[in-house]
């Protein structure tokens, strides 16, 4: 989501700035950042303090911050980091030029007034570190669904989705500048819902058909979905598209109702499970991704029984997997205590990883000797000879180089694999 926001600032700022390769060379230097757990705050602290040989060459430098932390910390960060000149929070990325402009004038700047409409929407973002391949496009910004130990919607403000005729035009601009994948992305993606002058409803079943049916060699993505909002009729025109990939990233959080009640989920291990059954009987050979926290507040052994075993039912292809990390603000920061200890935590943490890495072997191994078309991202870092590029499931499949190009689509045969990656020829 950042790398898409940020290509939004960098073309908010092309009429006075270019990006720079090197940033030894730059006027302007800016970061965006996240608030989701502390130990990514920390790592933009640990940058901003490297920044400051950059600063001492260059004194004109003109440093901002951008995003989540600036929204959760506002003006407090411009004292508490030095070396910043202003910042910006997720919401006032088009009022960076007097922003940049104020901060040159030695003026204390900062904007971080959230907004309940804004998208965006016309407004075409510079894929500047793209692979001309695969984009993202924005499709709805914030989040109403207040899960306790969640920041996002301090910090990112109300749920909004954008214009679809914004959307499918920009999906339209990349196709004709020949990319073959876009992915369509929000907090909630599925809880998208736009209401047309003559009261029609697009919903995000609807949206992301319109998407696919623009051509069939654009491939169709998106993320992230709440399990909440997972429809038949979503799960149908996956299954009915075949440029719409079968792949779901659904995060469950965890395999407990005690604990999903405690994070305000607002489903069950039985609600989650049956979803997970619509998905695999409407699209059998669907990958399944999800987002996992360990040690929330009050976990017991049992609780963490639950998520193994939640995790082995469902046969995850993959995992993002978090420790929890108190945000403060939060309902859980205000009403709960953080009191799983920390080697617990970490134990827990090794057990859902170790899992996790059996789970991802396994569901590769099932692919060995199936045949896939991928759509080629870029050369593989391992050799000049071997290309990589991803499956409908979203699996990253290395193969060797033959005639094809970056773009193209290729038909390969799976051979071998790792916990991490598919070979084939
Ligand atoms: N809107 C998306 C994801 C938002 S944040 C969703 O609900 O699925 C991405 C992931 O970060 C979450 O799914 C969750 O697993 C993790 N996360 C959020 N807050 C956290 C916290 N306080 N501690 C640890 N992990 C957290
Ligand atoms: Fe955070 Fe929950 Fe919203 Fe996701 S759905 S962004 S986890 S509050």
């Amino acid at each position: 989501m950042n790398v898409a926001d940020s290509e939004v600032v960098a073309a908010i700022l092309s009429d006075n700035y270019q990006i720079m390769t090197d940033p030894k060379s730059a006027d302007l230097f800016l970061m965006n950042t996240c608030s989701v757990r502390d130990n990514a705050e920390q790592r933009i602290r640990k940058r901003l303090r490297e920044l400051a040989a950059l600063k001492k060459r260059n004194p004109q430098l003109i440093v901002g911050l951008l995003g989540c932390m600036a929204e959760r910390l506002k003006e407090r960060l411009l004292s508490e980091e030095h070396i910043l000149d202003f910042i910006a929070g997720p919401d006032a990325y088009r009022t960076l030029p007097t922003l940049i402009q104020d901060a040159s004038d030695g003026k204390h700047a900062f904007n971080v007034i959230l907004s309940i409409q804004e998208t965006y929407d016309d407004i075409d973002p510079i894929r500047y570190d793209g692979n001309g391949v695969s984009a993202f496009i924005s499709i709805m910004r914030g989040c109403n669904n207040f899960c306790t130990y969640c920041v996002v919607p301090y910090t990112r403000g109300r749920e909004r989705s954008r214009n679809p005729k914004t959307i499918l035009h920009e999906a339209q601009q990349l196709i004709d500048k020949g990319y073959k994948e876009v992915t369509l992305l929000g907090q909630n993606v599925n809880s998208y819902h736009w209401n047309e002058e003559d009261d029609t409803i697009v919903d995000f079943a609807a949206l992301i058909e319109m998407v696919a049916l623009l051509s069939p060699q654009l491939r169709v993505r998106f993320a992230t979905s709440h399990p909440k909002d997972i429809s038949d009729s979503l799960i149908e025109k996956i299954a009915k598209h075949e440029n719409i990939c079968s792949y779901i990233h659904l995060p469950v959080q965890s395999g407990s109702d005690r604990m999903l009640k405690k994070m305000n989920r607002v489903y069950d291990s039985t609600y989650y499970l049956e979803r997970i059954a619509a998905i695999k009987r409407m699209i059998p050979d669907c990958g399944i991704t999800t987002d996992l926290i360990v040690g929330f507040c009050d976990e017991t052994e049992e609780d963490h029984q639950d998520t193994l075993k939640m995790m082995e039912t469902v046969g995850y292809n993959s995992a993002y997997m978090f420790k929890y990390s108190v945000r403060k603000g939060t309902k859980a920061a205000n009403d709960f205590e953080d009191n799983v200890p920390e080697e617990m935590k970490a134990r827990r943490f090794d057990e859902v990883l170790n899992l996790q890495q059996r789970l991802a072997l396994e569901s590769n191994q099932r692919d060995v000797g199936k045949t896939f078309t991928v759509l080629v991202e870029g050369v593989s870092k391992k050799s000049d000879e071997q290309l990589f590029g991803r499956n409908s499931q979203n699996k990253v499949i290395v193969f060797p180089k033959a005639n094809h190009q970056i773009g193209d689509y290729a038909t390969v045969t799976v051979t071998r694999c790792t916990q991490a990656t598919l070979l084939a020829d």
